[in-house]
This record gives C-alpha cells, sequence and structure tokens, in this order.
C-alpha cells in the first residue's frame, strides 16, 4: 500500500486558486473578503449584514452511527458531499468547524476530512489557522481576570469565593492545570482559591459565539454569564462586573467566517468548534446562516453520533437560529458496523456479513431517531478499501427495511467522482420538499421532561435517575426564568446509553444525572451524565513526537 498517500501529503499537492477567486464563485466583492495570506479570509460584518432579507439555500446535516475506534469520516463526507454537489452543478458551501491544538498533539486526527475530500491549507486550519481560537481564550481569560480583581478591590458584587463559577481556559491538552490554587504568594496577588482550567474548546464563550447571530447578540449573551453566586445564592453576571463591552471587542474578528477551499477548490467556510459533550459540538451560526444566503446547498457537520451531534444540531442550534434543515445523512461504515457486531479492532481485515448484520442495529435507531425530527435521511456508507461487496450488500439491504437508501460513497479515494450518486439522493430529498422539520420538544416543556424526552425517544431508555438535589437545582432555574432553554445532554460518545462499553442498540437502561450546569450566556442547560473531561491529557507517545518541520520547512507527520 506505498501508494497511498497521507493525508498531508494530498493536501500539499494540493492546486489551489487564491482566495479572492473562491470568494468571487459566491458573489463576495473582494473588500467584502479579509485575506489571512493568500488561502485563507475572513467575511466581513457588514457583508453578512447585508445578505439579510435574501432567500436562503437548503440545509443539509452530515451525522453518523456512534463513533468507534474504526472511525467513520463524517467530516471526510462532509467535505465530499459539498464537492459532489458542486460538480452535479448545484452551488454548495461546507460548513465545518475549527480545529483544536489539543487533540492535534495528543491522539491523531485532523479536522479537516481526509483523502481526496479534504480542505485546504489544512496544516494552517489543524495549527493556529486566523486566531480565532486564541481571541476566544482572550476573551475568556479577560473575564477570569476582571473577576479576581473585582474581588481584590473589595468586592462589590459581594461574589462568595468559594462559589466562582468561572474558571479560565487554554488551548491546549494539558492535565497539570485541571485543578489548581491560585494567587499565592501574599497581600499583593489576592486571595487564594481553588481554580483549574478548561481546554479553550469548552469554554462558554465558545459556545456563545458560535450561537451568536451577530455582534450584538454576541455582547448581550457575554454579558449573561454567570460568573458566581453570592451568599444568597443569586448569581452574579459578567456584565455586573462590566466585563462584556472589552470582552465583545477582543471577539470582534473572530465573529467573522473563515472562508477556505476544498481541494476540488469550491467554498468552505471553518468557524467556531465548541465541545460536543458540554455544548452543542457545531460550527458557527454565522457562518451557517452566512453560507445558506449565498449558495444553493449548504452542507454542515454535528459531533459525535446523530444521538448527541444531530440531537443537539436540531435542538439547540437550529432552534435557536431558526434553522431549517431539508436532509440529513447519517455516515456509516462497514468496519464500524462490524465493531458494533462484535468483531474485534485487529480482526475488521476478515469479512464477516453476519457481524455487519448485527452491527446494523446502531445505525437503524439512528435513522430512526433523526426521522422523529421530521427531516428524511440517506446513508452513506463511506468506502473503506477492506469492505466486501456482500458486507456492502448487507448494509443496503438492512437500511431498506427501514424505507431508506444506503449509499456507497468512495469520496476519500476518488474526491467528488465517488459521491455523486449521494449527492443526487441528497438533491431528491431536499428538492421533494418531504422535510417537515421541529424539534423534538417545545421550549416550555420542564426542564427534566426534556431530559426524559430526549433519554426515553433518542436513547431509548426506561428511566433517567437524578437526586433531590438535581431536581431542586433545575426547579430553581425554572423560578429565575431559565426553564424555557433547551438541555444540552453530555454523554458518553460511544453508545446509546451513559456506558461507553454497551454497542448496537441497548434499551432498558436508565440514565443517570450526575450534575446540571447552567450556561446561561449560551443559553442551555448542560445535563452530566458521566465522567466528562473538560481538559483532556496527553497520551503516554502523544503525535506531537511525530510532528516536525522538513527540510524544505513543510509539517511532517500532521496525519
Ligand atoms: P470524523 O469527522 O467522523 O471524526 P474524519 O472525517 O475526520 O472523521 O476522518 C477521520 C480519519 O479517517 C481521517 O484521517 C481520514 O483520512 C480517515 N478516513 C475517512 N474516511 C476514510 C476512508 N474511506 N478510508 C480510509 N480512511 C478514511
Ligand atoms: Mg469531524
Amino acid at each position: 500500500m506505498a501508494d497511498v498517500k497521507s493525508d498531508i501529503e494530498i493536501a500539499r499537492a494540493a492546486k489551489k486558486q487564491p482566495i479572492l477567486e473562491i470568494g468571487a464563485k459566491l458573489g463576495i466583492p473582494p473588500e467584502a473578503l479579509l485575506p489571512y495570506g493568500h488561502d485563507k479570509a475572513k467575511i466581513t460584518a457588514g457583508f453578512i449584514a447585508a445578505q439579510k432579507g435574501k432567500p436562503d439555500g437548503r440545509l443539509i446535516l452530515v451525522t453518523a452511527i456512534n463513533p468507534t475506534p474504526a472511525g467513520e469520516g463524517k467530516t471526510t463526507t462532509t467535505v465530499g458531499l459539498g464537492d459532489g454537489l458542486n460538480r452535479i452543478g448545484r452551488k454548495a458551501i461546507t460548513c465545518i468547524r475549527e480545529a483544536s491544538l489539543g487533540p492535534c498533539f495528543g491522539v491523531k486526527g485532523g479536522a479537516a476530512g481526509g483523502g481526496y475530500a479534504q480542505v485546504v491549507p489544512m496544516e494552517d486550519m489543524n495549527l493556529h489557522f486566523t486566531g480565532d481560537f486564541h481571541a476566544i481564550t482572550s476573551a475568556h481569560n479577560l473575564l477570569a481576570a476582571l473577576i479576581d480583581n473585582h474581588i481584590y478591590w473589595g468586592n462589590e458584587q459581594n461574589i462568595d469565593t468559594r462559589r466562582i463559577a468561572w474558571r479560565r481556559v487554554m488551548d491546549m491538552n494539558d492535565r497539570a492545570l485541571r485543578q489548581i490554587v491560585c494567587s499565592l504568594g501574599g497581600v499583593a496577588n489576592g486571595y487564594p482559591r481553588e481554580a483549574g482550567f478548561d481546554i479553550t474548546v469548552a469554554s462558554e464563550v465558545m459556545a456563545i459565539l458560535c450561537l451568536s447571530m451577530d455582534l450584538r447578540d454576541l455582547e448581550r449573551r457575554l454579558g449573561n454569564i454567570i460568573i458566581g453566586y453570592r451568599r444568597d445564592k443569586s448569581p452574579v453576571f459578567a456584565r455586573d462586573i462590566k466585563a462584556d463591552g472589552a470582552m465583545t471587542v477582543l471577539l470582534k474578528d473572530a465573529m467573522q467566517p473563515n472562508l477556505v477551499q476544498t481541494l476540488e477548490n469550491n467554498p468552505a467556510f471553518v468557524h467556531g468548534g465548541p465541545f460536543a459533550n458540554i455544548a452543542h459540538g457545531c460550527n458557527s451560526v454565522i457562518a451557517t446562516t452566512t453560507a445558506l444566503k449565498l449558495a444553493d446547498y449548504v452542507v454542515t457537520e454535528a459531533g459525535f453520533g446523530a444521538d448527541l451531534g444531530a440531537e443537539k444540531f436540531f435542538d439547540i442550534k437550529c432552534r435557536k437560529a431558526g434553522l431549517k434543515p431539508d436532509a440529513a445523512v447519517i455516515v456509516a461504515t462497514v468496519r464500524a458496523m462490524k465493531m458494533n457486531g462484535g468483531v474485534k479492532k485487529d480482526d475488521l481485515g476478515r469479512e464477516d456479513v453476519e457481524a455487519v448484520r448485527k452491527g446494523c442495529a446502531n445505525l437503524g435507531r439512528h435513522v430512526q431517531n433523526v426521522k422523529k425530527f421530521g427531516v428524511p435521511v440517506v446513508v452513506a456508507i463511506n468506502h473503506f478499501t477492506s469492505d466486501t461487496e456482500a458486507e456492502i450488500r448487507a448494509v443496503q439491504a438492512y437500511v431498506e427495511t427501514l424505507g431508506a437508501e444506503a449509499i456507497l460513497c468512495r469520496h476519500w479515494a476518488l474526491g467528488s467522482a465517488g459521491i455523486e450518486e449521494l449527492a443526487r439522493k441528497v438533491v431528491e430529498l431536499a428538492e421533494s420538499g418531504h422535510s417537515q422539520f421541529s424539534p423534538l420538544y417545545p421550549d416550555e416543556m420542564p426542564l427534566f421532561e426534556k431530559i426524559e424526552t430526549i433519554a426515553k425517544d433518542i436513547y431509548h431508555a426506561d428511566a433517567v435517575i437524578a437526586d433531590k438535589t438535581v431536581r431542586a437545582q433545575l426547579h430553581m432555574w425554572e423560578q429565575q426564568g431559565y426553564g424555557r432553554l433547551p438541555v444540552c445532554m453530555a454523554k458518553t460518545q460511544y453508545s446509546f446509553s451513559t456506558d461507553p462499553n454497551l454497542r448496537g442498540a441497548p434499551t432498558g437502561h436508565t440514565v443517570p444525572v450526575r450534575e446540571v450546569r447552567l450556561s446561561a450566556g449560551a443559553g442551555f442547560v448542560v445535563v452530566v451524565t458521566g465522567e466528562i473531561m473538560t481538559m483532556p491529557g496527553l497520551p503516554k507517545v502523544p503525535s506531537s513526537e511525530r510532528i516536525f518541520l522538513n527540510e524544505e520547512g513543510h509539517i511532517e507527520g500532521l496525519f
């Protein structure tokens, strides 16, 4: 297999067009683009505002089965489908998330797609890109500094220093900073207290930037961040210490979507990157809504499997931004079906049609779940070279029994030429006008019932278990006016249940709620159902050990 090129080798050989030409394809004039070098540009807020009132294109969600170590290829398929739609004559924009530095140097796996379905420049995209994450880090830490400073100078707001709810962030996997004591060293350094760091993608500022419609909305939401509580438990907001204005200033440029291109010179927006557990896991609303004004089709991705990613895309992002998706693509692989059917990772090379059939139950439930939102579904089988004809047929036959279609896609190996059939099917579904999108639950539903609805309808659990303190907390937030917020489930991505080892389509399980957190600025209630890591660590052999600059100054080892 010496002729199989790595993602970075393929990306480096790309024949990129100047970014102004990519913008021109979308009718964006040069003065509305702020180039960052030759192959990246931000789109100005003024141009975006001027698109108001124009008709929207069609919105396609790419989601997936529960991830397995075998790899599914959601981003690869999102990029491939965007190229495929352009190939069949539809003007399409791909919208994906920006990458965090943490996973880049930790476990292998880029954020720009793979094979011949990639966004370029992938090196930039996986590293500093246009500095958005650095801006988010700065805005977040400005607020942290202002909180300690407020207390230092007399604590006029009477913040209970034991109940500060705002940590610090850094865009790095660094377990040493998870739990720290700050302000040591004497009176001049403030009041010592326990604190800690999260990774930047877990910052509420990230979620806020990704859900804001414009700069005004951004400022309002930043002001609504709860930074801590007083002794009487009343919340103290970021606006109470006048942090919102300066934070908005730091985020002014980061709020503008980034335009890049695919390997086939089609436009892609890469913007925002919230965690998919304690946040909603989708690219920014402003990138998606802007893309809808500029293209016939917008293809976007949601993180994790459809039980988390698609549910949050529909119930949080679409609900809040008034988006109406026209079709959904569920990515599955024969390898993942096999793993769901009990095959070990090392044995995936051997044909096992029976295991594929068994593992299809996981896919089947996702298909039926997505239909519950009223959105038409097609399954994309992301082809791996080890797949056999009989295994592929088994997946297709199974999906047919659900009244849907599974289409074999070879975009990873062939680019847009390998995904034409899926592109045509997506067009057929989207243009049929069959989408009757509506979120799973109404705003008015009590918070606990929202959790139960997701647990029962999407996870197929029997019950949600929560002790009194959790229920009382939810009740208190309802009393304070937060009852209409959607819930943001933080659950393992590997299973429909809260047990990561339970593959397939489990039933009869329960969903224990450990903790609930209010993200008042982002506008959702986070429901924590297991161990959720907001500051990852690095593995014993981090991928950074293989990353270096070669003699020509090219980056090696980055995927
Ligand atoms: P996800 O978005 O689901 O996390 P990605 O699209 O980022 O997955 O793909 C993860 C990795 O798998 C990438 O390195 C990509 O090159 C690889 N990959 C994706 N599809 C295929 C395929 N069909 N064959 C081989 N490798 C693939
Ligand atoms: Mg991805």
